[in-house]
């Protein structure tokens, strides 16, 4: 029967299509039950996006979604919950009562790799808001060689595919912040000044103003064109390692804790004072400008694991897409993400060597493994991380593949 059969919805003939799904009365091909599938799912991405932005304005429901991405630090991720929630009522009601609500930016203070500019990207993501990152230390002072100010503002724009509208909602994150300090008290040539020159240059970005930026990189325009960028509703986000910040604090706070209880160090943190942040060097108008400030911890190895494994793209799930497109199911045993998580530790920068370590340890698999057939798992131990033994590879017999049939019957999909 099967050759004589017709699609009832296109009218194909069956050796027209890939395949037809058969019941006793009615018959569909593949092209129509793809047409039909994309039709529900851009129905379902469209009802969850509007249940999704309904739901996303209180700061729970903010943390909720950052949980998603970015393991740990609890405490800055409730900071900038609360940030982000103020700043995009802020945008909708600027002044209620005749007060003015001032903008929010914020400062996040914690060591490399800790997730600083992961937490900005994930609020972008969140809000779905235009994203831009710069780097404080290739700012310079307007006339001066180098990276301006407005350049920041151009890279939002670019990122908001040059829709000005849209790039005045949207987040930066400007890194490094702590290189552009004052660092008076340590050097000995006195006062930074081209580090002050910057922050003055930021003042006014940050408070909000109205600025020519110029357009660069759309190939709509391609002469110098400028726009003239309101940056009132941008929200800033300025990153920082403040190394060294921190270190007499935690002491001061072991003794007096120490000494009070007379028993273990407790989980509380003193809050960073912004007037800490002005002992480190950053300017006083500057820092009245950032008027919220989180503190990001260091990363334990137990925080290690599960970046490794929880967030919604995290690397082993991406390799495990990568290898199941080989047709391979890949495992990584609990004692591999340890021995990976110790050598993230040991370099010291955060979970920024993840990636690293991990692709090292998996090119040699990716080099070989399409090629083998009949492969069916590969299991990555901390054996052959450590390089002591080979992968646990796992093959199938090789008549167990299924007879390609063309017709699929309505009974058997039931079933
Ligand atoms: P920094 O604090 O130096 O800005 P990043 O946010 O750039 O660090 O982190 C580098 C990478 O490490 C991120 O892209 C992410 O893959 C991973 N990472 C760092 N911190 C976390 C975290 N808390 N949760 C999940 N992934 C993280």
């Amino acid at each position: 029967m099967a050759n004589t059969n017709r699609c009832d919805f296109c009218g194909k003939e069956i050796k027209e299509v890939k395949k037809i799904f058969s019941s006793e009365h009615a018959h569909i091909c593949d092209e129509c039950v793809t047409m039909c599938s994309n039709v529900l799912e851009k129905e379902i991405i469209h009802e969850a996006k509007k249940d999704f932005q309904k739901g996303l304005n209180v700061p729970v429901k903010i943390k909720e979604h950052l949980d998603e991405y970015v393991i740990g630090q609890n405490d800055a991720k409730k900071v900038l919950a609360v940030a982000l929630y103020n700043h995009y009522k802020r945008i909708d009601k600027p002044t209620v009562k005749n007060v003015e609500l001032e903008k929010s930016n914020i400062m996040l203070v914690g060591p490399t790799g800790s997730g600083k500019t992961l937490l900005a990207k994930s609020l972008a993501r969140i809000m779905d808001v235009p994203f831009a990152v710069a780097d404080a230390t290739a700012l310079t002072e307007a006339g001066y060689v180098g990276e301006d100010v407005e350049s920041i503002l151009s890279r939002l724009l670019a990122a908001a595919d040059f829709d000005l509208e849209k790039a005045k909602r949207g987040i930066v994150y400007i890194d490094e912040i702590d290189k552009i300090a004052n660092k008076s008290e340590s050097s000995t040539s006195g006062r930074d000044v081209s580090g002050e020159g910057v922050q003055q240059g930021l003042l006014k970005i940050l408070e909000g103003a109205e600025v020519y930026v110029p357009v660069k990189g759309s190939r709509k325009n391609s002469t110098a064109e400028t726009v003239l960028f309101d940056t009132t509703h941008v929200l800033f986000i300025c990153g920082g390692a403040f190394v060294g910040l921190r270190k007499d604090k935690n002491k001061e706070k072991a003794a007096v804790m120490g000494f009070v209880n007379g028993k273990e160090k407790e989980e509380v943190k003193k809050e960073i004072e912004p007037k800490e942040l002005i002992n480190f060097g950053l300017i006083p108008e500057f820092m009245g400008r950032i008027p919220v400030i989180a503190e990001l911890d260091k990363l334990t190895r137990e925080d290690m694991i599960r970046i490794l494994k929880e967030p919604k793209n995290a690397i082993t799930k991406q390799y495990e897409i990568l290898f199941e497109l080989d047709g391979v199911d890949l495992e990584f045993t609990d004692d591999a993400l340890e021995e990976i998580a110790e050598i993230a530790i040991e370099k010291d920068v955060g979970a920024r060597g993840l990636r690293g370590i991990i692709e090292k340890v998996m090119l040699p698999l990716q080099y070989t493994i399409p090629s083998e057939e009949n492969l069916a798992s590969c299991v990555i131990t901390k054996s052959y991380i450590k390089k002591e033994e080979e992968v646990e590879l796992v093959y199938q017999k090789p008549s167990t593949k299924k007879k390609d049939t063309k017709e699929i019957l309505y009974d058997d999909i039931k079933n």
